[in-house]
């Protein structure tokens, strides 16, 4: 029988309509072979290619190398060559608004190595990019024209990936999305309504329910939500409320990459190693209001088409409760054995 469920983090309606060949068992594929070389000559982001892009920060590795790069995206969605005016300019025609495409677009390089994955990075690696994309974060919104940081990663094809060197990005925007304003409006009329925080309510329910709970740490919590929009669709949730990811305290922080990094070895190793988007999801650099801001990874395992597309609203072929009950029972081999 389908439900009908309101996931109220996103004020979106989501259609749980299992079948029963939607099993979380059934979803999975095989493990693809390794096939990829560590190194390719012609790969931008391998080592060697340095000079192919700017290059606005890296970690070094000690020995001449480095561990992390940060570049700028060679074919940018923003940039700050672009003139700084006036956002949301009405010139001639209140039908026609318009602001410069000020702002960064920048690529982090996760790894020397060209065939890594998050998932099959030693934890240390990971941390230190996961400590990357906070230097950046606060990098950018140092600068009063951004209103709005999203970083993300898009792992795979089926997920937009356009090269095979792992790599995560980051877009620094003059304007904030509609998107993000309308969920800080949902939190003030929680807390208006509630007396307090929507995020830290779900994080209460969430672990006094269990059923969906897939890790907890001292900082942060993992786990599908109850109106998860898509299969094996999941937060990890800060214990502590704040606005801005670029808070996160150096302990948080390591304890964040410890749960991502566990969280995305689950989804390899159980999952055969789906593509996947994972979002850091800010609040508004101004106006963020009572925010809690998150990171949600969305495995790309279900189509959305034409309904989705029509109404905004999804059809999630899954239960959430069977699909955290599937990546508990996930068997992880240990770090060194990942090949
Ligand atoms: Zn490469
Ligand atoms: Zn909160």
């Amino acid at each position: 029988m389908s439900e009908l469920r309101l996931n109220v983090l996103t004020n979106e309606w989501v259609i749980l309509a299992p079948v029963r060949s939607a099993r979380p068992s059934d979803l999975r594929r095989e493990l693809p072979p390794a096939g990829r070389a560590p190194h390719d000559p012609a790969c931008p982001f391998c080592v060697g290619n340095e000079e192919r892009s700017i290059e606005t920060a890296r970690v070094p590795d000690g020995a001449g190398g480095w561990r992390t790069r940060v570049v700028l995206n060679k074919f940018p969605a923003l940039s700050r060559d672009a003139p700084a005016g006036p956002v949301g300019r009405v010139e001639g025609s209140a039908l026609r608004v318009r602001s410069d495409a000020y702002g960064v677009h920048e690529v982090f390089v996760d790894s020397p190595r060209h065939d890594g994955a998050p998932a099959l990075a030693p934890l240390d690696d990971f941390t230190t990019l996961i400590a990357c994309y906070r230097d950046r974060y606060r990098a950018m919104v140092a600068d009063p024209r951004v209103a709005h940081v999203v970083i993300f990663k898009n792992h795979g094809e089926g997920a937009g990936a356009s090269l095979g060197h792992p790599h995560s990005q980051l877009i620094a925007s003059p304007v904030a999305s509609r998107q993000v304003l309308d969920r800080v409006v949902l939190f003030e009329r929680y807390l208006h309504e509630h007396g307090g925080c929507l995020a830290c309510a779900i994080l209460a329910d969430e672990l006094a329910d269990g059923a969906r709970i897939l890790l907890t740490t001292p900082h942060f919590v993992a786990f599908t939500p109850w109106a998860a929009l898509s299969p094996f669709h999941i937060w990890i949730l800060p214990r502590r409320h704040a606005s801005h990811f670029g808070d996160i305290a150096d302990d948080e922080l390591a304890d964040l990459a410890g749960a991502l990094h566990r969280v995305l070895r689950t989804l390899h190793f159980g999952l055969g190693d789906p593509d996947y988007n994972y979002v850091i999801r800010s609040g508004p650099v101004c106006g963020a209001g009572d925010y809690h801001w998150y990171l949600s990874i969305v495995p790309r395992i279900a189509r959305h088409a034409g309904f989705e597309f029509g109404s905004g609203m999804y059809i999630n072929p899954t239960w959430p409760d069977d699909t955290a009950r599937f990546l508990r029972a996930v068997e992880i081999p240990p770090e060194n054995g990942a090949g």
